[in-house]
């Protein structure tokens, strides 16, 4: 069994929603768990609305672009973003680090990725972007 989808969508928080519901229905046909479900949507939430607060730093419509990619059950998401990258990658996962304190973020996005994922892999470039590599 393979399959695979990628789609570009508008940096604006309300498609958010829609990347979870996009990637809920695609892997819906391979009998996942409500809890796997359920997981997936959330990883999903995250590494977007970090592409859109973040990555662009809420500057409306910039592109996001999300590939899925199943393959004898393994799950392959990648989030890119093009906006403004990250210089320590390292501090950035650490469990509460959160550049924005004054949004109130509180720095357990990437941390949620790492729970909820086998694998998140994450390159950045200062100005070039971001890509989010998560595995399950
Ligand atoms: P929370 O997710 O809990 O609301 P947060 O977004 O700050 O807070 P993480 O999602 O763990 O926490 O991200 C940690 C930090 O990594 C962010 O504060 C930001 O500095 C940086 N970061 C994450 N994603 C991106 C991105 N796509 N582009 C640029 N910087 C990013
Ligand atoms: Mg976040």
């Amino acid at each position: 069994m393979k399959n695979s989808l990628t789609c570009h969508f508008t940096s604006i928080s309300e498609n958010e929603g829609l990347a979870r519901m996009i990637a809920a229905s695609f892997i819906a046909p391979y009998d996942p768990t409500v809890g796997e479900l359920s997981d997936i949507k959330t990883v999903v939430s995250e590494a977007v609305t970090n592409a859109v607060i973040h990555g662009y730093n809420e500057e409306d419509y910039h592109e996001i672009t999300m590939k899925l990619r199943i393959e004898n059950r393994l799950l392959t998401i990648e989030i890119i973003d093009e906006g403004k990258g990250m210089e320590e990658v390292e501090q950035a996962m650490e469990p509460l680090y959160t550049s924005r304190p004054d949004m109130e973020r509180s720095g357990m996005g990437f941390t949620i990725m790492e729970h909820f994922m086998d694998q998140v892999e994450v390159r950045s470039a200062s100005n070039q972007g971001t890509t989010v590599k998560m595995v399950k």
